[in-house]
């Protein structure tokens, strides 16, 4: 019998896990079962996808680069990679800005409902979370995101798994390999190129406990929505959300048609375990090993263009991110403050989406820390920012997980892109994820 594909697999765990926390939640002391039962499961998945991540980038970023032979291809492939993400990411926040000011979700809601928002959420300790988290990012000066890519202790930057620290470093190693004496440089490629091997393999294994990892995940999703209601005020809102996030997957099935011929089709099948993953984690960090898997052995990525392009990616390229922000911000002022709705404002929106986009970190619910700064940049009134994030609180978790597959796809997009255009774009050589142990 042929065995079910992984995505099936998967997407059969994700149906199960919400089925089992819908009824979970109807029942007395489910809730208490799930997070006590249920969801380290998922949480003991996540960890290990973020264990192999770091040394996953290292290994493929320097094995990648030493194999280039040419240094200026480093900066050609560097330069489209942050021209083509800078051109998505600004092409998502259009999308998004043009679908909140036609539909305009947030006029018409009734004071009624601002208020059972206000007094549910402006207090909660998530919204206060994100409100102090923004600060101290807000405090820091504005070349810090810059000074923070160099590394002063190369352990604490792999421990803390500070993903532009890793890269710089890997690239430095990288380009040193290049410029010593081949013989000198053969014992540590040898060795990256084999720890990259083990790493992937790592993936496969890992990837084998990923259906049953989803229903954990899901399960302990569906537990924390308790008001429906509220829920339901918000799908205009929500609902531009989503639609803003298709159309950008199709945008980027359009590039991927146009530009390297491929089906768009044969693209989804190969990516969907990634897209899957980033459903139900809501963190392009921790999916980045899968996404690394799956274009370079099932798209023919070349491990140079993805073992850059892509952990570079989930770090600052966040096209779903930066769409939900422009959507949001604009939502946000539709209900509680009308008057800022200048088009200057939203021009101001554009930029610092894209770079709060650009600043906000690979996991779940970042977006939402880094909006607080978007709407600081056109002057929000500082007493209704926790009445602005309670208004989107409620639907923030789902949104989360959309725009992450959004996330995830535009990188794995943006791969096959710069991949094409330097040539580094091959027929894949796919490996099964469970059964590739070498047939003696
Ligand atoms: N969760 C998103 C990611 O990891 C970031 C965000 O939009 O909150 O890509």
């Amino acid at each position: 019998m042929k065995k079910l594909a992984l995505h099936w697999k998967i997407i059969i765990g994700m149906f199960l896990g919400i089925l089992f926390g819908f009824i979970m939640n109807s029942v007395d002391g489910g809730k208490g079962f799930v997070t006590d039962w249920i969801a380290p499961f998922g949480k003991i998945f996540i960890n290990l996808l973020k264990l192999i991540a770091v040394p996953l980038i290292l290994a493929s970023l320097i094995k990648g680069i030493s194999d280039l032979k040419d240094i200026s291809k480093i900066k050609t492939m560097g330069l489209r990679t942050i021209i083509i993400y800078v051109g998505t990411t600004l092409v998502a926040i259009v999308i998004g800005l043009t679908i909140v000011n036609t539909v305009q979700p947030g006029t018409g809601m009734s004071q009624d409902t601002i208020q059972k928002i206000k007094m549910k959420y402006e207090n909660d300790a998530g919204v206060t979370d994100k409100l102090m988290k923004a600060s101290a990012q807000k405090d820091a000066g504005p070349l810090q995101a810059l000074v923070d890519i160099f590394p002063s202790n190369i352990f604490t930057a792999l421990g803390e798994a500070k993903m532009l620290q890793v890269i710089f470093f890997a690239l430095f190693v990288g380009i040193c390999l290049l410029l010593i004496p081949e013989k000198k440089a053969k014992p540590l490629v040898k060795f990256f190129d084999s720890l990259n091997e083990v790493v992937m393999k790592m993936v496969d294994l890992i990837m084998l406990f990923a259906p049953y990892a989803v229903f954990a995940l899901m399960a302990n999703v569906i537990i924390a929505f308790d008001d429906t209601e509220i829920l339901v005020k918000l799908l205009w809102y929500a609902g531009c959300v989503v639609v803003g996030l298709a159309f950008m997957i199709g945008f980027y099935l359009l590039l991927i048609k146009i530009y390297t011929k491929k089906s768009p089709m044969w693209f989804l099948s190969k990516i969907s375990p990634a897209q899957l993953l980033a459903f139900s984690t809501s963190s392009s960090a921790a999916t980045l090993p899968v996404t690394m898997e799956r274009v370079e052995e099932h798209i023919g990525v070349d491990k140079e263009v993805s073992g850059f392009v892509l952990p570079v990616g989930a770090t600052v390229n966040m096209d779903g991110t930066s769409l939900y922000q422009g959507i949001a911000a604009v939502f946000i002022m539709q209900v509680i403050w009308p008057e800022g709705l200048t088009f200057t404002n939203q021009l101001v929106i554009i930029a610092t989406a894209l770079l709060a986009s650009i600043g906000s970190a690979a996991v779940p619910s970042a977006g939402m820390v880094m909006l607080v700064i978007v709407l600081e940049s056109i002057g929000f009134p500082a007493e209704l920012l926790p009445i602005g994030l309670a208004l989107i609180f409620a639907v923030d978790r789902p949104l989360d997980m959309c725009r992450t597959v959004v996330n995830v796809t535009g990188d794995a997009t943006v791969s096959m892109l710069v991949a094409k255009s330097l040539g580094k774009l091959h027929e894949p050589k796919p490996v099964e994820w469970d059964d590739d142990y070498p047939k003696k």
